[in-house]
């Protein structure tokens, strides 16, 4: 392996506050690249394609936690559903109702984060914050007993100016404390703000984040 994962994991881990916790995003990169991480004491990687999240639980070390971040069709949840630890882009009632089903089969709580949609571009998925109260208003969720809502996930948009980034994110701060309040004040399990990627974590370390999903700045540039 000629790339220095250990080393630019490294970089991103020193820059960690206490309390941020790294999802390194190893999509397309091989096993031995996680590997190399996980050798460094690594143990939550996220994947967004179901194939290929399978083929790397099958092959690698079980103690992985598995955070699924793509969008998810409905169909392919009960393929994840036996292992994965997160699904984090949750962006539909009926997405959370086959996680829920599928769970259960299994006999699993997954914990899971709504997807906000919040950036001019970065993304055609999520919820509106809108579309996001009317959900947790309806109070479906509340039946389901295999889903745990750990928080909230969002993606700025992909541009190079640092305060539109630093408005979209402290819009999802506001949200979540806004849905904390109101749904989730005595559920210490609403905790996560999953926002922050390669480009921008370090505003996102600014804006409340707990979770960062950090790819190339490890592992390099994607080879697809
Ligand atoms: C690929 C991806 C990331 C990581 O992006 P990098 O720019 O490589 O850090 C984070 N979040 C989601 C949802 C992704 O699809």
């Amino acid at each position: 392996m000629d790339y220095d994962v250990k080393g630019h994991l490294h970089q991103v881990l020193d820059v960690l506050p206490e309390g941020v916790r790294l999802v390194a995003i190893s999509k397309y990169h091989p096993n031995e690249y996680i590997e190399a991480a996980y050798a460094e004491g690594q143990r939550i990687f996220g994947e967004s394609h179901e194939q290929e999240l399978r083929q790397k639980h099958l092959s690698l070390p079980k103690d992985i936690e598995w955070h699924f971040i793509g969008h998810l069709q409905t169909n392919k949840v009960k393929y994840i559903a036996p292992y994965v630890t997160m699904i984090e882009a949750v962006d539909s009632l009926k997405l959370l109702r086959e996680i829920n089903k599928q769970a259960e089969r299994c006999g699993r709580i997954i914990k899971v984060l709504l997807e906000l949609h919040i950036a001019e571009e970065a993304t055609k998925y999520g919820l509106t914050l809108d579309d996001c109260r009317e959900l947790l208003e309806a109070g479906e969720w509340r039946e389901m007993k295999h889903v745990r809502i750990c928080g909230l996930m969002m993606m700025a948009s992909l541009t190079d100016d640092s305060e539109q980034i630093r408005r979209e994110m402290s819009t999802a701060r506001d949200f979540f404390d806004e849905v904390k309040a109101k749904y989730f004040d005595a559920e210490a399990d609403f905790c996560e703000r999953s926002w922050g990627m390669s480009d921008d974590y370090p505003i996102a370390l600014e804006t409340g984040t707990t979770m960062v999903r950090i790819g190339t700045a490890i592992f390099g540039p994607r080879v697809y």
